[in-house]
């Protein structure tokens, strides 16, 4: 709790370990037969690599994706057994490095599923891979053409590393009345009956809520874990897993009509208080959320009070209006929320004009973080 925060500590970020164990306990039910793995790339959405991967295996997940060879190796060292797919795929030269921590790369072009082939013709090694194909977002991915091509060689054993997954990823599953998903989930069956006796993996966590036809062997969801919201629309099921507290640094009166912050975009519409707090854009509370004259900014929680942020964001600092907040109820030191009760990781990315996928992968390093099991 806040009480233990040593007195020179500023901002706390709370990471709730058993709300993150139940939101893929419950993602998993929900993919009903097939297996739920875990995404854990850019430092698990934040939250923190080591904590959050130890508490999904022990939640039960088996299969983790990474998107970089370093995050790889954290895992591997933490957790010696358990699957690892590499998403960004193979760097040139680098087959031996993967192989040689036992992670997966997903091959996303001919390029690399060629360099794989080599290393393991040379190597003698197994060599298990994903295959990434493309079916509608030209991010990452092999053509549906090269798919076709390809699959016979796997049926007749001519290619000599061992594919392990065969997936394709939604780029609009957020929205899932957009057409582009059908077209993508009608390809991804298609095209996966050119390769049989392959698991199957099309769904992050918006596909995995959206698309219950479309789960096949294995979904990937990132974000719900991390209790983010993966549609657009509706209740977001998940439990909230990060909570940021920041401290007060000062508190002040200040005339109706003055300004506050850097620009003066904001003018005072009553005598008021202002709680000014140690956390600003440096520490991934966008600048954007901040508040005018014109444009109404994220909110604060003060001893129990929904508070606006006053004026622009700092690199370390932001007002906030505490003006009805009683007196006798705040303190310099106390700790705001910014993040949590009731207040979520997209409720802030909105005031910034982002998602929640970007805040929570900017928090920063000057938080303070402690770990809930
Ligand atoms: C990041 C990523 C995911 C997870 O996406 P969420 O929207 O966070 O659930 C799944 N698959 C791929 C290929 C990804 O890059």
């Amino acid at each position: 709790m806040s009480d233990s925060l040593p007195p020179e500590a500023t901002g706390l970020l709370t990471v709730d370990l058993a709300a993150l164990a139940t939101n893929w306990k419950s993602l998993q039910k929900r993919a009903g037969g097939a297996d739920c793995a875990a995404v854990v790339k850019a430092d698990a959405y934040g939250v923190g690599l080591e904590q959050a991967a130890q508490a999904l295996a022990k939640a039960g997940a088996e299969t983790f994706f990474v998107a970089t060879f370093d995050e790889a190796v954290r895992l591997r060292t933490l957790l010696p057994t358990v699957t690892i797919y590499l998403l960004n795929g193979l760097n040139p030269g680098s087959a031996e490095s993967v192989c040689g921590i036992d992670v997966r790369p997903v091959l996303g072009s001919m390029e690399e599923i060629d360099e794989w082939e080599a290393h393991a013709d040379a190597s003698g090694e197994e060599a298990p891979a994903a295959i990434h194909i493309d079916t509608g977002m030209n991010r990452h991915g092999i053509t549906l053409a090269e798919a076709e091509a390809l699959a016979p060689r796997l049926v007749t054993e001519e290619i000599t590393f061992t594919p392990t997954l065969v997936m394709s990823h939604l780029a609009c599953a957020d929205e899932p009345e957009h057409a582009q998903n059908r077209a993508q989930i009608d390809a991804f069956s298609a095209v996966i009956k050119k390769y049989p006796g392959i698991p199957a993996s099309l769904c992050n966590s918006a596909g995995l809520l959206a698309f219950p036809e479309a789960h096949f062997d294995l979904v990937r969801p990132g974000i719900a874990l991390y209790g983010g919201r993966a549609l657009n629309a509706g209740e977001n099921p998940m439990q909230p897993v990060v909570k940021l507290q920041a401290r007060i640094v000062t508190i002040r009166d200040a005339k109706a009509g003055t300004s506050v912050g850097y620009g003066a975009r904001l003018h005072l519409r009553r005598d008021s208080r202002l709680a000014v707090i140690s956390a600003g854009y440096a520490d991934g509370i966008f600048r954007a959320a901040g508040s005018s004259d014109n444009k109404k900014g994220a909110e604060a929680i003060v001893a129990g009070i929904r508070c606006p942020l006053a004026g622009r964001i700092s690199m370390d600092l932001i007002a906030i209006d505490v003006t009805d907040v009683p007196a006798d109820k705040i303190s310099r030191g106390d700790l705001v929320t910014l993040l949590g009760d009731g207040i979520s990781v997209d409720d802030l990315a909105s005031h910034a004009r982002t998602i929640g996928y970007e805040v929570l992968t900017s928090l920063g390093r000057r938080w303070k973080r402690i770990y809930h099991e």
